[in-house]
C-alpha cells in the first residue's frame, strides 16, 4: 500500500481567522506536505494553503473508531487500509483574502467550516465565507465545531445551537456539526466520517476535455541560472475535467497581451506539458483532485509572478471563449456580509466592481446596469463559459465587499 496515492477530491478549509483551519488540516495530513520541491510547494501554497490527507480504515475496528489517518492501527496491531486521499484547499481567513477564498472556490468539491466553540456565532468571516459557499453553489458541507476541550457541556450545547441557527436556510442547512478538538486531535474519526459521506469523490468523465483552472504561475528557476539548464515555466492549479498526460499540448486563455502596430491583444499561448506532479509525485497522468504542478515548456519569464494566474488550460482549440466585456444576469444579496454590513444598493452604470471566475480576479467597469443584468469592460480578460459563476465585489469604505453573485450570459 502506498502512502502517496493522488488526492481524488477538493476539499476547502474555511472559516473565521484562529477557529481552528490550519491546526486541522494539520491533524488530518500529519503536517503540511513537504513532498513537493521547495518552489512548487512555495509557489501554489502561500496563496492558496494546502495539503494531502489519506483517509484510512483499520480494518478490526468499528465504525466511527476505525476512522483514522494513521498506517497502522494500534489497538488491533494491523495495519490500515487506504480509503481515499484528500486535498485540503486551506483558505486565508483574514478578511481582505475574500478573493482568494473566492478563487479557492471555484476548485473545491466540498467544504469543511470550521466554527470555534469559545465565540458566539456567526464571527465576521464565519459568515463571509458560508455565503461565499452559496454564492458559489458549494452544498456538500461538514461543520467542525472546533476547541470543544475548551468549553464546558452547556456552552458546548448553546454553541451548537447557534450553529444550527445560523445555517439555516443557507447551503449548510442540514449539514453535520462535528464536535473536535483539532488541538487535541479528538474526534477526527467522527470527522472523517462525516467527511467521507457528505463529500463523495464527484463522477468524473474520463473522455471530457481536459480542463485545468490556473490557480498560480511561477518560475522555479534560480536567479543567474544559465540558459542550459533553464526550466520552463510552472503553472500551479486544479484540473477540473477530463485527464492531462505528460507530452500533451495545451492552449492556455486568454493566453498573454501581444503588442502589433501600436496596438494591444490577447493571444492564446500553446505549448507541450513537460512534466506533472500531485499528490507529491512526478506522475505521466493526471485525473481531478488535488493541487497540480505542471511543468511548461513556456519561456519562464511568461509565467513568472502568477502572470498567468486565472487563465484556463486545456487541449488547443477546446477552450471556452475569452471576454474582454461581458453581460451577466446578477442576483445582489439583501446585505453586505460581516459585521458593519449595511444594506446592499443597486449596481450603477459606472462603477467599479472586482469580479471573481473562476480563479481569475479582475476588476471592471460598469457600462449598463439595468435591474437584474449588468455589462462590465474588463481590465483584464477571462475565459469563462456561458453560465459560469461570478462573485460581485464592491468597494466599501477601503475594502472590497462581496454584494453578490453574477452568471455569465
Ligand atoms: P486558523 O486561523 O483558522 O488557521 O487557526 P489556527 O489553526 O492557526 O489556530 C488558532 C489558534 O487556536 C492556535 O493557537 C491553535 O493552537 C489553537 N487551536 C486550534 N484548534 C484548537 C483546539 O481544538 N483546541 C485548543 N485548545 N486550541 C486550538
Ligand atoms: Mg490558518
Amino acid at each position: 500500500m502506498t502512502s502517496n496515492k493522488q488526492p481524488e477530491v477538493n476539499i476547502g478549509l474555511v472559516g473565521h481567522v484562529d477557529h481552528g483551519k490550519t491546526t486541522l488540516v494539520q491533524a488530518l495530513s500529519g503536517e503540511w506536505t513537504d513532498q513537493h520541491s521547495e518552489e512548487m510547494k512555495r509557489g501554489i501554497s502561500i496563496r492558496l494553503g494546502y495539503a494531502d490527507a489519506t483517509f484510512r480504515r483499520c480494518p478490526e475496528a468499528e465504525e466511527p473508531e476505525a476512522f483514522t489517518v494513521d498506517e497502522h492501527c494500534d489497538d488491533h496491531d494491523v495495519d490500515t487500509d487506504h480509503l481515499r486521499t484528500v486535498s485540503f484547499v486551506d483558505a486565508p481567513g483574514h478578511e481582505t483574502l475574500m478573493a482568494t477564498m473566492l478563487s479557492g472556490a471555484a476548485i473545491m468539491d466540498g467544504a469543511v467550516l470550521v466554527i470555534s466553540a469559545t465565540e458566539p456565532v456567526p464571527q465576521a468571516q464565519t459568515e463571509e465565507h458560508l455565503s461565499a459557499l452559496d454564492i458559489i453553489g458549494i452544498d456538500n458541507i461538514v461543520i467542525a465545531q472546533n476547541k470543544v476541550d475548551l468549553v464546558d457541556e452547556e456552552r458546548a450545547m448553546q454553541n451548537y445551537e447557534q450553529i444550527q441557527e445560523f445555517v439555516e436556510g443557507t447551503v449548510a442547512e442540514g449539514a453535520p456539526v462535528v464536535p473536535i478538538s483539532a488541538g487535541q486531535e479528538a474526534n477526527i474519526d467522527l470527522l472523517i466520517e462525516a467527511v467521507q459521506s457528505e463529500i463523495p469523490t464527484p463522477e468524473r468523465d474520463p473522455d471530457e476535455d481536459a480542463r485545468m483552472m490556473v490557480a498560480r504561475s511561477f518560475d522555479i528557476n534560480r536567479p543567474g541560472t544559465t540558459w542550459d539548464d533553464l526550466m520552463g515555466g510552472v503553472l500551479g492549479g486544479s484540473l477540473v475535467g477530463g485527464q492531462l498526460d505528460a507530452d500533451d499540448e495545451i492552449e492556455l486563455r486568454p493566453g498573454r497581451e501581444v503588442e502589433e502596430g501600436g496596438k494591444t491583444e490577447w493571444q492564446p499561448v500553446t505549448t507541450t506539458v513537460r512534466s506533472l506532479q500531485s499528490g507529491g509525485d512526478f506522475v505521466d497522468t493526471v485525473t481531478p483532485g488535488g493541487l497540480l504542478g505542471v511543468g511548461t515548456g513556456l519561456d519562464p519569464a511568461i509565467t513568472k509572478g502568477d502572470a498567468l494566474a486565472g487563465q484556463v488550460a486545456g487541449p488547443p482549440g477546446s477552450l471556452p471563449p475569452v471576454h474582454e466585456t461581458f453581460t451577466m444576469d446578477v442576483d445582489l444579496l439583501e446585505r453586505i456580509v460581516g459585521d458593519d454590513g449595511g444594506e446592499v444598493d443597486e449596481i450603477s452604470t459606472g462603477e467599479p466592481l472586482m469580479l471573481t471566475i473562476g480563479t481569475a480576479t479582475t476588476v471592471g467597469s460598469v457600462t449598463s446596469a439595468r435591474d437584474d443584468e449588468c455589462e462590465v469592460a474588463l481590465k483584464r480578460p477571462v475565459c469563462a463559459a456561458p453560465g459560469s459563476k461570478i462573485a460581485i465585489n464592491r468597494r466599501v469604505g477601503a475594502r472590497w465587499r462581496l454584494i453578490g453573485v453574477g452568471t455569465l450570459r
